[in-house]
């Protein structure tokens, strides 16, 4: 079984769509506060195994753990009230909303009226977008929009956070500001899983690194170590 400090935990887990094996018998761990980015060439089943985790695909067979817990058959809004956040890839900021009004869906689920303006106030200045309260979300830059998400996010408090490719379509100093935005929410104890192409934006950020290709764990280990593998790159180039 799961080890104290490991946080989740995938057990042989697959994914089978009809014939086509999208997550092929992975064992995959995140441990207490780890930042661990997921990597691997288009296709290779890591935005399949972050659904997996939240629940949003049911696995074929195969367990996950998390915290302890067999949260194989749970449903998602019960992995959510568990601890397990996530940003999808698709935007998910309401458009017409304003920065507070969209703030505000996620930090009522955890705070009391009481303290509801005061606590949304400080998300928003936590991801620096206490200025554009009253902007609607649909006219932020996009890294303020990823901000506001990763933001929302973590509002509900979560113990592990899933990205899926954050800094997709950003500018270098957008993804700066995302990249100093998960190292501080990081800091203050949240696990990361985060998938993303851009190996200078996984330098920056992550500890550890799996990479995933046809639906298997290819390589585990440090950043240095996974941008030196000939093999690692092999695979990025079709080889
Ligand atoms: P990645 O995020 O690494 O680019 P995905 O997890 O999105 O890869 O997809 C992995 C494989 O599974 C791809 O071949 C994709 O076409 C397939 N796949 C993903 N979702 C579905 C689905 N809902 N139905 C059928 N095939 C899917
Ligand atoms: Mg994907």
């Amino acid at each position: 079984g799961p080890g104290t400090d490991t946080l989740l935990q995938t057990d042989g887990l697959t994914k089978r769509f009809g014939g086509f094996t999208a997550i092929d018998d992975v064992d995959f761990s995140v441990e207490t506060g780890e930042l661990r980015c997921l990597i691997g060439p288009n296709g290779a089943g890591k935005s399949t195994l972050l659904k997996l985790i939240t629940g949003r695909h049911d696995a074929t067979s195969g367990a996950i753990y998390y915290d302890g817990t067999d949260i194989t058959t749970r449903r998602p809004n019960e992995r959510v009230d568990l601890g397990i956040g996530m940003k999808f890839q698709v935007p998910s900021v309401f458009d017409e909303l304003t920065a507070y009004e969209n703030m505000r869906l996620s930090v009522q689920r955890t705070h009391a009226d009481a303290h509801l303006d005061e606590a949304i106030l400080d998300a928003l200045e936590r991801i620096d977008l206490a200025a554009r309260a009253t902007t609607p979300a649909g006219e932020l830059s996009h890294g303020q929009q990823g901000r506001l998400e990763i933001g929302m996010a973590a509002a509900l408090e979560p113990d592990l956070l899933l990205l899926d490719e954050p800094v997709a379509g950003l500018s270098v100093e957008e993804r700066n500001e995302v990249a100093d935005l998960v190292t501080e929410l990081n800091d203050d104890g949240i696990a990361f899983i985060v998938i993303e192409h851009d190996i200078d934006f996984v330098a920056e950020i992550a500890h550890e690194v799996t990479v995933l290709h046809g639906g298997e764990v290819f390589r585990e280990g440090s950043i240095e170590a996974i941008r030196d593998d000939d093999d690692v790159r092999r695979i990025y180039l079709g080889g």
